[in-house]
């Protein structure tokens, strides 16, 4: 274990990771573990890890788990990266990091993944959590392998396939009525009473170990050479704030040399972080009201640990930007012609890009990944087609018609 321990983010507090770990108990602040990375550097080198099974978990030294033994794993692939070309447009060096290949088709899982294995081994049976839907349905999943009890507490407009999801993987569901900040008070309330570890977004510090592997592993396919800027979709935040410290580890590690840009997009119908970044604010003061976006996992209107996001896109010199929904789902249906599987979070990434350039706070040939957190097939019940202009055949058709 090369686990110093857990700091606070707000005031520095260092906490033990033996204790189980939720917020700061002094001031509230998201906890972040800690390594002795310059003995990680003296144990491991970029050609080891390049030697070993792809999968997250050959991080190992980065992670908070005591053993090996304790992983809960259904199977996590390394992703593919890949490079986007659209039919005959002049797209080049944008780089798409596919996440909607992991387990419950969200990169939700790689968080989960790692939160569920630190808890088991902390010997924690029952795990609760609100959710806009896809962090809920990778506990299920993962809680299932571990056979642990899941409770999540959704908006009762959460997509009809996240709950199914939940329903059918043994998670205990309760349907809020309200967002997903109306979810967190009721199970706040409750949470005591129950007994369960709450392992709500940015409230507990492992989480973020799971997402950091997505620096590591997409610096190693891009041989540690990173491009200039990354374009990732940010709902509650936890992902980017993983995100930028999985690459500060590799900086300190000496293992990479520069930090892209980490621009992030909200929708306009809910952007309480890219507002918060325009006015030049540290963190997001007040609840994003009528909260509406056909991207459900950005539909979080007042994220906990707004600092920490707001503090990765000024420190990485990036920038925050929002864009319509209707731009979202034009992505979403460019990526789809062009064999991109994408949900409407991850498309998000494709329409900012396509609105930097345009203002040209993004140059034609600066080179960018667009971080696609999670695939199509939950989605496209909201994508409507006009089934009667597909034609109907007949058993006994003799010909094409419209062909
Ligand atoms: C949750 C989610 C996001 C946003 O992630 P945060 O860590 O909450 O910022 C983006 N895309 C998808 C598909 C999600 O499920
Ligand atoms: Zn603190």
């Amino acid at each position: 274990m090369f686990v110093i321990g857990a700091e606070c983010s707000r005031c520095g507090e260092v906490f033990s990771s033996e204790n189980i770990l939720t917020v700061c108990p002094d001031c509230g602040g998201a906890l972040l573990f800690k390594y002795d990375l310059t003995r990680v550097a003296e144990k491991i080198s970029k050609s080891d890890l390049e030697n070993r099974e792809n999968t997250f978990w050959k991080f190992k030294e980065l992670l908070p788990l005591s053993s090996p033994s304790s992983i809960v794993s259904l199977g996590e692939p390394y992703t593919p990266l890949i490079h986007y070309s659209e039919g005959n447009s002049s797209v080049s060096n944008v780089f798409l990091k596919d996440d909607g290949r992991l387990p419950t088709g969200t990169f939700k899982a790689r968080g989960m993944a790692v939160a569920v294995s630190n808890l088991k081994e902390l010997n924690i049976n029952r795990v609760a959590l609100p959710s806009a839907g896809n962090a809920a349905a990778a506990l299920a999943a993962y809680g299932a392998k571990a056979k642990m009890d899941a409770y999540v507490f959704m908006p009762k407009d959460a997509p009809e396939s996240n709950v199914k999801e939940c329903v059918f993987m043994g998670a205990r569901v309760y349907l809020v009525d309200g967002l997903i900040n109306d979810a967190a008070d009721i199970m706040k309330k409750f949470e005591e009473a129950y007994g369960w570890l709450n392992v709500s977004t940015n409230k507990q510090p492992y989480r973020f170990e799971g997402y950091k592997a997505m620096a590591f592993e997409t610096s190693e396919q891009f041989h540690w050479d990173f491009p200039d800027n990354i374009i990732f979709p940010t709902g509650g935040g936890e992902g980017v704030i993983g995100l930028w410290k999985g690459f500060k580890d590799l900086i300190e590690l000496g293992w990479i040399e520069k930090i892209p840009r980490l621009i992030i997009v909200q929708s306009s119908g809910c952007a309480p972080l890219v507002k918060a970044y325009n006015n030049g604010e540290t963190e997001v003061k007040e609840a994003w009201e009528n909260a509406e976006t056909v991207a459900a996992g950005l539909r979080v209107g007042r994220p906990y640990a707004s600092y920490l996001v707001l503090r990765a896109v000024r420190e990485t010199k990036g920038m925050a930007v929002a864009v319509d929904d209707a731009d979202i789902l034009s992505s979403m249906k460019r990526f789809l012609q062009n064999g991109v599987y994408a949900c409407p979070e991850a498309s998000a990434t494709l329409a900012a890009l396509n609105k930097l350039k345009s203002d040209g706070a993004i140059d034609k040939d600066e080179s960018v990944l667009l971080y696609l957190t999670g695939n199509a097939m939950k989605n496209f019940d909201f994508m409507k087609i006009e089934k009667n202009k597909i034609p109907a055949l007949t058993k006994d058709a003799d010909f094409l018609p419209q062909c």
